[in-house]
C-alpha cells in the first residue's frame, strides 16, 4: 500500500509529464511543419526566378546557344540542385552531373537530409506565351536546407527539450508541494480516526487546510473526537454515579437493620418508617431508570392528541401548591391572554415535562424564593419559560444536566435526586419536536424556555 502522499505526487507528476512532452511534441510538429513550409516556399520562388531568367536569356539571344544560362550552374551548385536545360523538343542543350551534387553534400555533411532519391521538376520557358524550352530542376530532396537551415530546426529542438526538462522539474517541485497540501489534513484525519479507535479520545487534529471538504474533514474528527471524550466521562460517571446512588440507601438500610438486630436500635414505628422511605427512594431510583431505558429503546407509545398547553400548566402548578406554601415561594403565572397554546402531543407525557422542571425550580429555589412561570407565542412558536431566583446552575455543568444521572455538585450534597428528570424531560421533547434550552447564573436562578410547534402552523 502507498501513502496518500505519494500516490498524489506519482498521479500529478506522471500527469504533467505526459502533458509537457505532449505539448512538446506538438510545438515540435508545429515548428517543423512551418519551417518546412518557408522552405518550400522559398523553393517555389528560386524556381520562378530561375525559369524568368532563362526567359530573359532566351528573348536577349533570340534562340538557344550551347552556352546559354550557364553562368547559373555555379549558382546551382552551392545550392545543391541540378538544372538541365532543354529546347521546345526536350533535346539537352546544357545538364548538370546530379553524382555532383551528392557529393558536394555529402562533403558540407548534409547527409541527414539526403535521402537518396533524386526528385527533378521540368517548367516550360515560353516567349510570346510560346513554349519555347524547358528546365529540369533536380535536388536530393523535396526540400533543400542549408547546414544553418538545419542547425537552426536543432537549436529549436533543443530548446524545446531544455523547456520539457525546466518545466517537468517544476511540475515536480509543485506536485510534491500541492500532494502535502492535500495529503496533510488526511493523513492526520486518518492517524486521529486511528487514535480514536485505540480508545485515545484526547487526540485531536491542528492542521489547517483552506480547503472546504478538508477543512470541514478535520473539524468533524476533532468534533467527533470532544464528543467521544464527553461520551466516555459521562459513561464512567454514570457507572460511578449509578453505583453511589444504589449503595447509599442499600448501607443505610444495612447499617440500620445491623444496629436493629444486635439491639443498638430499638425496632420502632419511626425508625421503621425511615427505612421504608428510603426503601421507596430506592425503588424511585429503579423506576425513573426504567422509564429512561423505555424512552431510549423507543419503546414508549404516545398519544398523540391535540391539547392545550395552558391546562396542564395550570393543573401542574395547582399540583405544587403545598409545596410552595410550605417554602413560602412566591409564584408568578403568566399566560397571555386571548391566545390559544394549542399543540398537537401526548397529554399525560408533557405533564410530566412540566412536573420534573416546575419540581427542580422548587427544589432548587431556597425558602422566601420566586418562580416565575409564563406561556406566550413568539415567532410562530408557543414558548413556556420557567425561571427561580434559586442557586442557578454552574457555567461547566450547564451542558450536561441534560445527560444520564448528571447532577450538579452542589445539588448532589443538598437535595434529593437523581439527574434522570431533565433527561426524560429532553427525551419527551425531541418525541413532540419540541426544544429545551436553558440558561443560568450560578446563586441567581436558572431559566429553562420550553419551545413547541403550534397546531396548523
Ligand atoms: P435531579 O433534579 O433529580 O438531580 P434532573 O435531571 O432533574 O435531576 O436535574 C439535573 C441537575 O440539573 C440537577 O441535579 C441540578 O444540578 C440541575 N438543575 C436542574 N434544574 C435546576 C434549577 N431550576 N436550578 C438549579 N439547578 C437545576
Amino acid at each position: 500500500m502507498q501513502s496518500i502522499r505519494k500516490r498524489l505526487s506519482i498521479i500529478i507528476i506522471a500527469c504533467s509529464i505526459f502533458a509537457i512532452i505532449l505539448c512538446a511534441l506538438f510545438v515540435n510538429l508545429a515548428v517543423n511543419n512551418t519551417f518546412n513550409k518557408y522552405m518550400s516556399d522559398i523553393q517555389k520562388q528560386r524556381n520562378n526566378r530561375i525559369v524568368q531568367y532563362f526567359e530573359q536569356i532566351y528573348k536577349k539571344d533570340k534562340g538557344w546557344q550551347q552556352t546559354s544560362g550557364e553562368e547559373l550552374m555555379h549558382e546551382a551548385y552551392m545550392g545543391n540542385y541540378c538544372l538541365t536545360l532543354l529546347d521546345e523538343n526536350k533535346h539537352a542543350i546544357w545538364g548538370m552531373n546530379p553524382s555532383t551534387i551528392k557529393q558536394n553534400m555529402s562533403n558540407m555533411m548534409m547527409k541527414s537530409q539526403n535521402s537518396g532519391v533524386y526528385i527533378s521538376n521540368t517548367f516550360p520557358i515560353k516567349n510570346n506565351g510560346k513554349i519555347v524550352g524547358y528546365i529540369t530542376i533536380g535536388q536530393y530532396s523535396s526540400v533543400i536546407l542549408s547546414k544553418q537551415d538545419i542547425d537552426f530546426k536543432l537549436e529549436i529542438n533543443k530548446n524545446i527539450v531544455i523547456s520539457v526538462i525546466v518545466t517537468a522539474l517544476a511540475a515536480i517541485v509543485i506536485s510534491i508541494i500541492i500532494s502535502k497540501q492535500f495529503s496533510a489534513p488526511i493523513k492526520s484525519v486518518s492517524d486521529i480516526s486511528v487514535e480514536l479507535s485505540n480508545g485515545n479520545y484526547s487526540a485531536n487534529s491542528n492542521i489547517k487546510s483552506n480547503i472546504v471538504e478538508l477543512s470541514n474533514l478535520t473539524e468533524s474528527i476533532n468534533t467527533l473526537g470532544a464528543k467521544l471524550k464527553k461520551e466516555d466521562e459521562l459513561r464512567r460517571r454514570l457507572v460511578s454515579d449509578i453505583s453511589h446512588e444504589i449503595r447509599t440507601p442499600l448501607n443505610v438500610l444495612q447499617n440500620n437493620l445491623e444496629a436493629m438486630i444486635d439491639g443498638i436500635f430499638p425496632v420502632d414505628e419511626n425508625r421503621l418508617n425511615y427505612l421504608n422511605n428510603e426503601v421507596i427512594r430506592f425503588g424511585k431510583l429503579l423506576d425513573n431508570l426504567s422509564t429512561l431505558n423505555d424512552f431510549e429503546d423507543e419503546k414508549v407509545k404516545l398519544n398523540m392528541k391535540v391539547i392545550s398547553l395552558d391546562e396542564i400548566i395550570l393543573s401542574v402548578c395547582s399540583e405544587f401548591y403545598i409545596e410552595l406554601k410550605s417554602k413560602n415561594i412566591d409564584f408568578m403565572l403568566d399566560v397571555e391572554k386571548n391566545e390559544e397554546f394549542k399543540v398537537m402531543g401526548d397529554y399525560n407525557k408533557l405533564k410530566e415535562v412540566f412536573i420534573n422542571i416546575i419540581s427542580n425550580a422548587i427544589k432548587f429555589t431556597d425558602i422566601n424564593g420566586k418562580i416565575w412561570v409564563s406561556l406566550y407565542k413568539d415567532k410562530g412558536k408557543i414558548l413556556a419559560k420557567i425561571k427561580d431566583n434559586g442557586i442557578g446552575i454552574k457555567e461547566e455543568d450547564l451542558p450536561n444536566i441534560f445527560e444520564r444521572l448528571y447532577r450538579g455538585d452542589k445539588s448532589r450534597h443538598k437535595v434529593e435526586g437523581n439527574g434522570i428528570g431533565l433527561t426524560i424531560v429532553k427525551r419527551i421533547l425531541l418525541l413532540h419536536s419540541a426544544n429545551i434550552s436553558v440558561s443560568s447564573e450560578e446563586g441567581k436562578g436558572a431559566e429553562f424556555i420550553l419551545s413547541f410547534k403550534e397546531v396548523g402552523k
